[in-house]
Order: C-alpha cells, then sequence, then structure tokens
C-alpha cells in the first residue's frame, strides 16, 4: 500500500523514439495507422504505448517498459504494445495505485495524428481504465530541425499522473 506521504497525486514521466522504417506497418497508441512507413523495432514500436508505460512506471517508482519487457526476450518481439501498458497497469494496481490522467506529445513531421487522435484516445483511455476526457493526445512537428525534421523517425513523451486507490 501507497505510504502516507504519497496520499497525494503522484506524476511519471517518459520518452521514446523509434526509427521510420519503409513496409513495417504504424501503430500509435493501440491504433493501426494507414501509412507506407512504419517504426522500426523488437515489438511493434508503438511509441505513445512505450512512453506512457514508462510515464506510470515511473509516477510509481516500479522501474522502466526495458526491464518489465526485454528486447532479449523472445516473446517480446512483434508484441502488442497495448499488452505492455496492461501489464504496467496490472503492476501499478498491485502496489496500490490508479491512474489519475495522462498527457501525451507526439514530436513528428508525419504522420498527421488529428484524423486518428480520438480513436488513439479512446483506446488507451480503456487501458488506463479512466475517461477519455483524462487522455490528452497531441501532435507537434519539429519545424523541419534535427533528426524527427528529415523524417527520420518519431519522438513521444508522455506524462501521467496517479493516486492511490482508495
Ligand atoms: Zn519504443
Amino acid at each position: 500500500m501507497p505510504r502516507d506521504q504519497d496520499a497525494h497525486v503522484r506524476v511519471g514521466i517518459g520518452y521514446d523514439s523509434h526509427r521510420f522504417l519503409q513496409g513495417r506497418p504504424l501503430k500509435l497508441g493501440g491504433v493501426s495507422i494507414p501509412s507506407e512507413v512504419g517504426l522500426d523495432g523488437h515489438s511493434d514500436a508503438d511509441a505513445i504505448c512505450h512512453a506512457l508505460t514508462d510515464a506510470i512506471l515511473g509516477a510509481a517508482g516500479l522501474g522502466d517498459i526495458g526491464e518489465m519487457f526485454p528486447d532479449s526476450d523472445p516473446a517480446n518481439k512483434g508484441r502488442d504494445s497495448i499488452e505492455m501498458l496492461a501489464g504496467a497497469m496490472a503492476r501499478i494496481s498491485s502496489a496500490g495505485y490508479n491512474v489519475n490522467q495522462v498527457d501525451v506529445c507526439i514530436i513528428a513531421e508525419m504522420p498527421r495524428l488529428t484524423p486518428h487522435r480520438e480513436k488513439i484516445r479512446a483506446r488507451l483511455a480503456a487501458t488506463l481504465g479512466i475517461d477519455s476526457a483524462s487522455v490528452s493526445v497531441k501532435g507537434k512537428s519539429n519545424e523541419g530541425m534535427g533528426w524527427i525534421g528529415r523524417k527520420e523517425g518519431l519522438a513521444c513523451i508522455a506524462v501521467a499522473t496517479l493516486k492511490p486507490i482508495r
């Protein structure tokens, strides 16, 4: 159970990035997005789910996604990252926490996220056990600068707040 001094909201941050790869399916926030390029990675390379998983584990002080789902484990190859997020949820829940609210920022020159935003919010909300209104998903370009600007890949930053289960 959370200690007395944890009886308030806890905050966690997560960051993830993946390289674009021609011919891979693109999945973000558990939603398949039509695109000529997908993301390279051991699992399905869903950067939103990975950043969020780290934010949630971080808020609870329970390590990170790499410890929980090592690349060296063949079971994680091609894995649906919504399962990883659900795994992190189970872990924080046994530690006595619920997710309160999350905020996600994708930094990418492509694809456009707006048409898929509501679907992503709904999928994440269902996995996190909260209302869509408590799941914010935003997209930002990098103004053409650096590796993101050259469309080599995308990055995601996520923040999550947790509250003790009463
Ligand atoms: Zn990742």
